[in-house]
């Protein structure tokens, strides 16, 4: 085990007023480039073209993840819980601290077109050839697999696992506070301090003392708004969309052999689906806004149309309808490739969804493997009890979900070729 700082370090922060760092392994691991690049790559991606304050990192969330998470655990050992495991601190602590390391620029997006998982990437991160492995090493040679075990929720403790990863962990916690505040919404808060007072460690899991069921359905109900509100934000889904076009169009054009009169080397061995961990982690976001700024220039028209949409944030306009049958979208392809768009790219049917909370019993499990573990309180009989059984407010946003078709759609080639659609699309379309 190594020493602890001699000197306490803090750094000033928006939402947890301070993060304390009293282990050298932490401030370590701070200062590695690999950490230090989450200061490019954007907590919300594109979401600042919808509200503008959206400019928090990942470096920022990964702290307080950490700074929650300590809080966490420095309250299991003040009240001497027998059933924290006090040796598994420092694991959880750099659990905390890293689980988003392996995130790329605009992750979600990237993900989809690529097919990567920045929870792999976060893995190889921890055991590559990399700064962060040597931190984690001067712990012990086998720290590194610890660390990334609790990241693939598959370390031997559980109670671990869940202090990052269930339906009321840091990450979270963190997120819904750190994003409400830098959107300017009041949505997300809730009192993070009353749930942290009634977390208990009870037999190798996390629960909630029964009495602070109200602070619990609060947070869930801000998680509900802030994904109505923010995470699935039209505007914010049509600039997703515009990146995702953006990536396919240049993978595609790499494929066909095209040559780009701009290129950087990690972006190139992207596109080639070659990525190297080394070149892995020189990604990140200002390269990728610099590879836009660029394209915008590409004798690509698609490419480059669609890498100007993104900079000046000329996006695609949506409508909502009820029911996008095969008929109906192949109409709308119809009209789209008359007036000389491409269907493939200038056309998109969006359905966001999410549960606010899964409502699951392990008791009722029926093998089912489900991600995150549900919220569980305690009596003073020492019951246990899965939320939705107690409370009536958690029930009535289980299953809740006012999900809407939209389709995306450039609005001003339809507008200017408005004589040459067939009148249900203009209606379709609300151009009229
Ligand atoms: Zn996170």
């Amino acid at each position: 085990m190594r020493e602890p700082l001699t000197e306490e370090k803090v750094f000033k922060d928006p939402v947890h007023d301070y993060v304390y760092v009293r282990d050298q392994t932490i401030w370590d691991l701070i200062n590695t480039k690999e950490f230090q690049r989450l200061r490019r790559i954007r907590q919300l991606g594109t979401t600042y073209l919808t509200f503008h304050g959206a400019e928090h990192s990942r470096f920022s969330h990964s702290l307080g993840v950490y700074e929650i998470t300590r809080r966490i655990i420095s309250q299991f050992e003040r009240s001497g819980y027998p059933d924290w495991p006090a040796e598994e601190r420092l694991v959880s602590l750099c659990a905390a601290l890293l689980h988003d390391v392996g995130h790329g620029p605009f992750s979600h997006s990237l993900e989809e077109i690529f097919d990567t998982d920045h929870e792999v990437w976060t893995c190889n991160i921890l055991q590559g050839n990399t700064d962060i492995n040597k931190v984690l090493r001067q712990v012990s040679e086998d720290f590194p697999d610890k660390v990334a075990a609790v990241i693939q929720k598959k370390y031997p403790k559980p109670i671990v696992v869940s202090l990052i990863s269930s339906q009321m962990d840091a990450d979270r916690m963190d997120y819904l506070l750190r994003d409400a505040y830098f959107t300017g919404v009041n949505y997300g808060t809730f009192d993070l301090e009353r749930i942290l007072r009634v977390l208990r460690p009870y037999q190798g899991k996390i629960v909630v003392k029964e009495s602070g069921m109200h602070a619990v359905e609060h947070y869930l109900m801000s998680r509900y708004q802030m994904y109505w509100q923010i995470y699935f934000h039209p505007v914010t889904r049509s600039s997703e969309i515009i990146l995702r076009q953006i990536f396919r169009r240049a993978k595609e054009l790499n494929e066909q052999g095209y040559t780009f009169r701009w290129m950087a080397a990690p972006l190139q061995q992207l596109l080639n689906n070659s990525l190297s961990l080394e070149d892995y982690v020189k990604l990140d976001e200002p390269l990728a806004q610099t590879a836009f700024a660029e394209w915008a220039e590409e004798s690509d028209e698609l490419l480059s149309d669609l890498c100007r949409r993104f900079m000046n944030r000329q996006l695609y306009k949506y409508v909502t309808i009820d029911n996008p049958d095969e008929s109906l979208l192949l109409e709308v392809a119809d009209a789209l490739s008359s007036i000389g768009l491409n269907p493939d790219y200038h056309m998109e049917i969006d359905y966001p969804f999410d549960l606010p909370y899964d409502v699951y019993r392990p008791d009722q499990n029926n093998g089912e493997k489900r991600e995150k573990a549900p919220i569980l309180l305690l009596d003073n009989e020492e019951r246990i009890s899965e939320i939705s059984m107690k409370s009536d407010i958690v029930r009535s946003i289980t299953g809740l979900h006012q999900g809407q078709y939209h389709l995306y759609f450039p609005e001003e080639p339809l507008r200017e070729n408005i004589e040459r659609l067939p009148e249900r699309m203009v209606k379709l379309f609300k151009l009229d």
